[in-house]
């Protein structure tokens, strides 16, 4: 195969992304400036470089001092939060929504995506032993 259809398919596995809008990304980046492409890619490197996934939530943030740490997010560490409530949302992109509104003062669990009714092994899809370890931790508070 080769490099612009490797191109494609790495596209096209993107949330929501299907094979003709994968080609119109290639098509797009093969119009831009060798700089601008080299500023993306050094921008994608950096960006999962300095980005932590927080170890209560599971949201990803940018690290201490741009370091890719294991850590509390700024959320799970605001001492201001309503601690009796935790909103259990299916990605980061939801838990934007709702902080974005500001009606929410209490905690998040980013579940990491959903599952089809019938599945018969929702583990392997969402992070559902993480969030019975979450809850059972504040149980126990
Ligand atoms: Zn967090």
């Amino acid at each position: 195969m080769d490099s612009l259809r490797r191109l494609e398919e790495i596209f096209a596995k993107f949330p929501g992304i299907g094979p003709r809008q994968a080609r119109r990304f290639v098509y797009y980046l093969l119009n831009k400036s060798p700089s601008s492409i080299k500023e993306f890619t050094d921008l994608v490197l950096e960006v999962k470089k300095s980005t932590t996934e927080c170890e209560r939530c599971h949201r990803f943030f940018i690290g201490m001092n741009g370091k890719n740490i294991g850590a509390l997010c700024s959320i799970c560490s605001d001492a201001n939060r309503d601690n009796s409530l935790l909103m259990v949302v299916a990605r980061d992109s939801d838990f934007e929504t709702v902080e974005k509104s500001g009606a929410y003062r209490g905690f998040y669990f980013i579940l990491g995506g959903t599952v089809p009714i019938l599945d018969k092994e929702p583990d392997k899809r969402i992070r559902l032993k993480s969030l019975l370890e979450r809850i059972g931790e504040e149980k126990r508070l």
